[in-house]
């Protein structure tokens, strides 16, 4: 099965009669219902092989850390937590001294950290400790060995997608410059994932193709008025912000989740670099049919369904458009975070007239408007998923679709499945199965121990 419309044979979405692009937003600001910045440092730290991420917080973000990376068995992880002890946030110690001490006792240890990121949370926050004159200072001392930058992955007012969007923001000013004429493409995908979609580009005859975050520091990530940039993900518009600061020009595009999302993506750059059809299609014939397949196999489930997004990943818009589009839902409600249309508005004009959009949240009303619109699916965080799971509803936690690999034709089916496997339990409960016959409930692969065999981000 597969509903959306068809791609014309280039490969550009046809769009339907009446997007969402005009259509109005529902600005809600009240009790929201997300998960933490510091989150991000999980799979970020797995993709920059020399890059160390020292939390500057309190016991509770070292046991979140912990829990959520799996007991760390190895000797060397590349993240910690420097705790920030009461007499600290009473202001009775210099905060600032024994942040140096730990920077140089950890870097004399650790001659392999090339780049010490200070991560900012809500106590490092709340007692006003200056990161980014931390992290200056810092640098003066251990340059040019080591680049210390900062960022905050505090939970306060952020989600938990925006620790990587201020992280990869952080990265830019201190990138090289460079007049070459290149692709860069920001976001943190599994290595499997990344490898494909460079693959894809680089058999149109695009490149050069750079990627941030990149390996290692030492590498030839550079920035400047000649690079273009698309983002591989819907939540980074701090970093597509320092980028335009850079002088880069943004390809504005769908994502690449599903199979037209990444057909769609990967036209708005062959146009950039004047990739013709033929090759176009040469190149994308074989995996988009690829795609489809395993979407339809995946999607029987989704067909006539509903869904109701609450916001969390901000994701929320980029998959309302492949569950409406390519598996045959309908969405009633997409929340997201922030909506904004510099880095999402392709999404809005491809998604069909109907499902209230909103922003932000006061999650009281909007558990009530879920509540009467009864979906069949709803898409939230981790601490909505139970009680509305006891109250019937059945459910998806938005994380998962942060830590499995998604994104790009090979992962299609799976994203399909993700969605598909909480609305075939349900229905299989409901027809009394015995409990043998059931799947067991989806977990977040990242929240499971390390050894339990999760795709390395
Ligand atoms: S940053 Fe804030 S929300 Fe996150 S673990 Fe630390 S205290 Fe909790």
């Amino acid at each position: 099965m597969n509903d959306h419309p068809d791609l014309s044979p280039v490969g550009r979405p046809a769009r339907p009669a009446k997007g969402c692009g005009d259509a109005p937003v529902l600005h809600q600001r009240g009790q929201h219902e997300v998960f933490c910045g510091l989150t991000g440092i999980i799979w970020l730290h797995r993709k920059m092989q020399d890059a160390f991420f020292l939390v500057v917080g309190s016991r509770t973000c070292a046991h979140l850390l912990q829990s959520a990376a799996g007991v760390m068995i190895f000797a060397e992880p590349r993240f910690g937590t420097a705790i920030l002890e009461e007499q600290d946030l009473a202001g009775l110690a210099d905060a600032h001294e024994e942040l140096d001490r730990e920077v140089s006792r950890l870097l004399s240890r650790r001659p392999d950290i090339r780049q010490l990121f200070l991560v900012g949370s809500c106590p490092s926050e709340v007692i006003k400790l200056d990161l980014a004159r931390a992290a200056e200072r810092l640098t003066k001392v251990h340059a040019p060995h080591v680049r210390v930058l900062n960022y905050s992955g505090s939970g306060i007012e952020t989600t938990f997608t925006q620790g990587e969007d201020a992280c990869l923001a952080a990265m830019v000013p201190a990138l090289p410059e460079t007049n070459a004429r290149q692709l860069l493409i920001a976001g943190a995908l599994p290595d499997v994932v990344e490898d494909q979609m460079v693959g894809l580009l680089e058999r149109m005859g695009i490149g050069p193709v750079r990627v941030l975050p990149a390996p290692r520091a030492d590498g030839d990530l550079a920035v400047g008025s000649e690079t273009v940039f698309a983002l591989a993900q819907p939540f980074l518009g701090d970093t597509h912000a320092a980028l335009v600061r850079r002088g880069a020009r943004h390809i504005p595009a769908p994502f690449p989740f599903g199979e037209e999302g990444t057909t769609a993506w990967l036209r708005a750059i062959a146009d950039e670099f004047g990739v013709d059809d033929a090759t176009f299609e040469a190149v994308t014939a074989a995996p988009r049919a690829r795609a489809r397949k395993a979407v339809a196999a995946a999607a029987e489930t989704l067909r006539d369904r509903s869904v109701f997004f609450f916001p969390d990943s901000q994701l929320e818009l980029s998959l309302a458009r492949f569950l409406t589009r390519e598996c045959g839902m309908t969405a009633l409600e997409v929340g997201m975070p922030y909506l904004n249309r510099q880095v999402i508005g392709a999404e809005l004009d491809l998604i069909a007239e109907g499902p209230v959009l909103s922003e932000g949240q006061d999650v009281d009303r909007q558990l009530d408007r879920c509540r009467a619109a009864q979906p069949d699916l709803s898409v939230c965080g981790l601490g909505l998923a139970n009680p509305l799971e006891a109250e019937g509803l059945t459910t998806k936690w938005a994380i998962e679709l942060v830590f499995t690999p998604v994104h790009f034709y090979e992962q299609a089916g799976d994203l399909t499945a993700l969605f598909a496997r909480p609305i075939r339990r349900r229905d299989l409960l409901k027809l009394g199965v015995p409990s043998g016959g059931i799947e067991p409930p989806s977990v977040a692969p990242g929240l499971r121990p390390a050894a339990t065999g999760e795709v390395a981000r």
